[in-house]
């Protein structure tokens, strides 16, 4: 039984004379185990708290799909409130923890859009009927004093239907930013998040910029497009689409120098703007002939030490090659070596027309 009061008015309140007075709607999810239970005590033991909570129970908390708080918020739930068992006495052992840790990511994310403080996780036991109340009477009041959701127009929600092709991951972006655009947050600047605050499945790739050479092993594995690259006034540019990475490590297994490693990290401005951070450049040679820049220098380096570990830079040297091999475009080589075959052949085909 959970027995719950209207809210008293406080003089933050938005009213509008002649309307029905704002009261704040909150979702609330329990866990079945503890903080459902504690919402019964509560109501069996009679004490009041305000009524404008709906409850969903959930097994644990960490059943608990970013999804529901993201879709809550985007219906236009003033507040979310999640409470679960406390540290240690989670029913599956760790349940809360992994939500907990799931709750803080898409806090910092929801601070930055202005909702952070809508949405709360709390802790409440069976046995703590009062506590409950109390947390209950002390959100509402903070959401009042808040004001209704700042999320307007409520057409045109997101599709959270996913199939196996879909990454859930995707989804959590698409009504992320269906929220942004609903309290028009438009991120400014570079916001890169510590691995601790990260939460599963989330990472990108970081390089090494002391070993990466750019030979753009990584660019051609990946399959989701993560790491983009664009040459620009004699410099190729590598940047990290941090909204899709899968985490599949492709990347770094195809890495010869060992440069590129999958961190647990996020950049929220790249995930907002689904745009590439740019974070690393490289220089590109000037090709000796027709001084267009083609391939990175650090690539072309390397390739020359790898040649002189296997011995085979004094052979490269050695054939009377029409062209500076390390310094050439591949067109321009190609180029020079037809018109030298087509020199030597000529005679000789000549030659042989006389004969
Ligand atoms: S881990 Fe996979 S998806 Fe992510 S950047 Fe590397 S190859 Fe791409
Ligand atoms: S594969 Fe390695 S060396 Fe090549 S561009 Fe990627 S990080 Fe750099």
């Amino acid at each position: 039984m959970i027995l719950t009061v209207k809210s008293k008015e406080t003089p933050s309140s938005p009213k509008s004379k002649g309307k029905k007075k704002w009261e704040p709607r909150i979702v609330g999810i329990t866990c079945n185990w503890c903080s459902y239970a504690g919402a019964d005590l509560a109501g069996t033991s009679r004490i009041q708290y305000p009524s404008n909570i709906r409850i969903i129970r959930v097994n644990c908390t960490g059943r608990i799909d970013p999804l529901f708080v993201l879709r809550g918020l985007e219906l236009g739930a003033d507040g979310i409130l999640i409470s679960g068992c406390h540290i240690g006495d989670c029913h599956y052992v760790e349940g809360n923890v992994a939500a907990k840790k799931r709750f803080e990511f898409f806090k910092k994310i929801l601070d930055e859009m202005g909702l952070g403080d809508r949405i709360t996780f709390e802790h409440v036991s069976a046995s703590e009927g009062l506590k409950w109340a109390e947390v209950v009477a002390e959100f509402t009041n903070k959401i009042e004093k808040l004001g209704p959701t700042p999320v307007k127009d409520l057409s045109n929600l997101t599709d959270l239907h996913v199939d196996e092709t879909e990454s859930k991951k995707h989804k959590i972006h698409e009504v992320l930013l269906s929220i942004a655009k609903r309290v028009d947050y438009e991120p400014k600047k570079v916001m890169i998040f510590e691995p601790e605050e990260v939460m599963e499945g989330y990472g990108f790739p970081k390089r090494d910029p002391d070993k990466c050479v750019g030979c753009y092993g990584c660019f051609s594995v990946c399959p989701e497009n993560v790491i983009s690259l664009e040459d620009v006034e004699g410099k190729r540019k590598y940047g990290t689409l941090h909204t899709e990475c899968l985490v599949c490590k492709e990347c770094e297994k195809a890495c010869p120098q060992e440069a590129i490693e999958i961190v647990p990290g996020f950049e929220l401005l790249s995930y907002m703007k689904n745009e590439p951070l740019w974070d690393l450049e490289v220089e590109l040679q000037k090709c000796s002939i027709c001084g267009k820049h083609f391939s990175p220098i650090p690539f072309g380096e390397e390739l020359k030490k790898r040649l002189a570990e296997k011995k085979a830079v004094k052979a490269i040297d050695g054939l009377s090659l029409p062209f500076e091999p390390y310094t050439t475009c591949p067109t321009c080589k190609r180029e020079k070596m037809a018109q030298t075959i087509a020199e030597v052949a000529q005679p000789a085909l000549t030659t042989g027309k006389k004969s």
